[in-house]
């Protein structure tokens, strides 16, 4: 009577949908976009119109027709009718785009429930991003170890370590059994202590199924990974080998990250420079004290840049309003040409042609601290690697992954040792087979016993 549907996250990596049933109770886990979305009919300038709603998805199958589930006016021009909520809940796990874009479409009378610093992640998301709406929902935050009882299913949400703050993983009590789902996570981050956490929570309650992520789940695993604290050390033994600036590319959302180069910029009496956005999630993320995020108004550390817009002149007007509150902390281009020895700076790629102004000594670094290109015929690896040739600048890659090694996943599930394996959120659902003997692989949309 338990079953369990997966309309996303199916050998892909993200983008996961997963509903549970418990006789007429229905829960969403996570509702994401996947990071190739619809890319066989959508690239560049050709994407779905958001005024036809859901119209253009359901016509390439993007979406699935799941009753009771979405908005009026996003069926509006659809054939599939509105109809009043059939699904209970959505529980979002962490902030990251592939597990909460696709919320946008859901009905606002279905309440969704999130960590109390993903909240904070989405409205600082809506706030600062012309191109990001979540549209309205009931939110309903949730701290780790509470248990939300939602008719027949008991859900338990237990924080777990990702390159985002506020992750958690889910223990989720059926009327036949217990299901865990372990959203994304990671072993080698700086609070391996949730992820550790959580599996022991989830081995306590000897679930019959485990829902489990496999990003790194490859034959062979090419890109080099460090562990939060490598990535620390050897930026820092960059910094002081140098005395010219260091510039950083890193997930903007990724908060361990910035934190690693905040205390690299210390240990090397440097400031470091980040760009309004950021200052904007520091002073958005402080609002939860469990973060331990410096105040971005306070931090004498921490300087914000601003790029020349509009008058050119650095006009008040001339920004966001959400921009202007730190503006007492502005440096320009001229103020970090002038100190680029005492300085390091988040540098974003799309950024890049703040360079021009910046005009850094040759010589200089920069530390690309995100997963390394898919492909070797990368444009816009090449067109990075072409703006550091003409700068004369050094180039370091330097990351650790937000997800389990495939040896760290193995040792998950044996620790765990629940009766079926799920793998979701993976390109290669069959490598798990190799680790354990009870994996149900899953097709798109169909539905599984527990
Ligand atoms: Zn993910």
């Amino acid at each position: 009577m338990v079953k369990l549907t997966f309309y996303g996250g199916v050998n892909e990596i993200g983008g996961n949908k997963v509903l549970v049933e418990d006789k007429k109770t229905k829960i969403f886990f996570d509702f994401g976009q996947s990071f190739n979305f619809g890319a066989e009919y959508f690239t560049g300038w050709l994407s779905p119109r958001a005024i036809n709603g859901l119209g253009d998805h359901f016509e390439f199958g993007l979406l699935p027709k799941v009753r009771g589930l979405y908005a009026k006016e996003q069926l509006a021009f659809t054939d599939f009718p509105y109809m009043e909520p059939e699904v209970n809940a959505i529980f979002l796990s962490h902030a990251h785009f592939d597990h909460v874009t696709h919320i946008c479409f859901v009905d606002p009378l279905i309440p969704v429930y999130l960590g109390v610093g993903t909240k904070l992640f989405l409205e600082s998301m809506e706030e600062t991003s012309s191109f990001c709406d979540y549209k309205e929902h009931e939110y309903r935050t949730f701290r780790t170890g509470e248990k939300i009882k939602i008719d027949d299913i008991t859900v338990e949400p237990v924080h777990v370590d990702h390159s985002i703050p506020a992750a958690y993983g889910f223990v989720i009590h059926t009327s036949e059994g217990t299901v865990v789902y372990t959203g994304d996570l990671r072993l080698h981050g700086p609070r391996k202590d949730l992820t550790e956490e959580f599996v022991e929570k989830a081995k306590e309650c000897e679930p019959d199924a485990l829902i489990c992520e496999g990003t790194r789940m490859t034959l062979k695993e090419k890109r080099r990974n460090y562990s939060e604290s490598q990535v620390e050390r050897l930026s820092s033994e960059i910094v002081s080998s140098t005395d010219k600036i260091v510039f950083i590319t890193r997930y903007s959302r990724d908060m361990d990250r910035f934190r690693s180069f905040y205390n690299v910029a210390i240990k090397n009496e440097r400031k470091i420079v980040v760009s309004p956005k950021t200052a904007y999630l520091l002073g958005k993320l402080i609002q939860d004290e469990h973060l331990d995020l410096p105040d971005p108004l306070k931090d004498e550390r921490i300087l914000v840049y601003y790029k020349r817009k509009k008058s050119g002149t650095y006009d008040d007007a001339d920004y966001y309003i959400w921009e202007r509150q730190f503006m007492d902390k502005m440096v320009t281009c001229e103020f970090v040409h002038k100190n680029q020895s005492r300085l390091i700076m988040d540098l974003d790629f799309y950024q890049f042609a703040e360079l021009i102004d910046i005009k850094p000594t040759r010589g200089s670094h920069f530390i690309h601290s995100m997963s390394e290109p898919f492909s070797e015929e990368d444009i816009e690896d090449e067109v990075l690697h072409n703006w550091l040739d003409h700068f004369g600048m050094h180039f370091h890659q330097l990351h650790a992954s937000g997800h389990l090694s495939k040896d760290q996943i193995g040792s998950l599930i044996r620790e765990i040792k629940p009766k079926k394996v799920f793998p979701v959120h993976t390109e290669n659902p069959h490598l798990f087979e190799k680790i354990s003997s009870n994996v149900q692989i899953t097709k798109r949309g169909e539905e599984y016993d527990v």
